[in-house]
């Protein structure tokens, strides 16, 4: 039987979060990233059966009893997951009573989960309602959409629009636009609140003056998502850099035909000024 180590869970753990630093959005111990597992796969490794330790978690996970998680610890450097994959992140299982976490695997120097825990599982909640093949959560610092955060009106419609009109890949990427919370204190069950509450209608939530909140199917399409609103935020950036004067434009015309010709409905809040 294979060890943990070499799934391809961990491997593509390593793999993204080694991405998130390359690109910039990861500094220090920016960033937390959680993969949703069902027993079934966790049972195909030699080394993930036995709890190794449990931690409490201060809120109630009870809705997610029994399910499995590999989650980034916290304080730990993305920049360093590739290299030590095993103290870095965990495989923890949701206690039945929601207040604590098994461990299965890894954190192995006495690492915890990520402080935005709350944050992830109030997500996984929520996104798993909506489509039961969303399984990933990801959290980072992309230095445009951030900077976004203080020259522009904390509006949804605001951020949606921008985004969507700075490149045609846009509203095919995300529809349904941007969600935007309040600046609010990280690693709060408060701000887990209100992040879950806004993945009911979003897959992407902004974090003014912080990050994004990204969910997907695969670690691949949340990256890409999260990659395709921030390339959007430096155009947007570079725009504003060579003057901010726009002599043409993706117009609303433009957009609906884009959706239109993916079979896509854009969220009709945002679609017309
Ligand atoms: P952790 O190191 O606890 O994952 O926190 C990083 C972060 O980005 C907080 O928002
Ligand atoms: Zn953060």
């Amino acid at each position: 039987q294979e060890k943990f180590i070499n799934s391809t869970y961990v491997q593509q753990m390593c793999k993204i979060t080694r991405g998130l630093y390359d690109h910039g959005w990861d500094e220090r111990n920016g960033g937390n990233v959680s993969y949703r597992l069902t027993e079934d796969e966790i049972s195909q490794y030699a080394d993930t059966a036995k709890v190794l330790r449990n931690v409490p978690i201060d809120f109630d996970a009870s809705e997610l009893a029994g399910q499995y998680f590999l989650v980034t610890g916290t304080g730990r450097y993305f920049k360093n997951v590739i290299d030590n994959p095993e103290g870095d992140t965990g495989l923890v299982q949701i206690a039945a009573d929601g207040h604590s976490v098994d461990i299965h695997w890894g954190y192995n120097d006495g690492a915890q989960p990520t402080s935005e825990f709350p944050s992830h599982l109030m997500t996984h909640i929520n996104r798993m309602h909506i489509d039961s093949n969303q399984r990933v959560v990801m959290h980072c610092h992309p230095t445009n959409l951030i900077a976004m955060s203080f020259t522009l009106p904390l509006d949804e419609k605001t951020f949606s629009r921008i985004l969507w009109k700075m490149q045609a890949e846009s509203v095919v990427v995300f529809p349904e636009g941007l969600g935007v919370i309040p600046y609010m204190t990280p690693g709060t069950n408060d701000i887990g609140e209100a992040t879950a509450k806004k993945m009911k209608d979003f897959r992407a939530v902004l974090w003014p003056h912080h990050g994004v909140f990204g969910a997907g199917d695969s670690m691949d399409e949340t990256f890409g998502l999260i990659e395709t609103i921030e390339k959007a935020a430096l155009i947007y950036t570079t725009i504003q850099a060579q003057g901010g004067v726009c002599l043409q434009e993706i117009t609303d015309d433009d957009l609906a035909d884009l959706a239109h010709n993916f079979g896509l409905t854009p969220n009709p809040k945002f679609l017309t000024g």
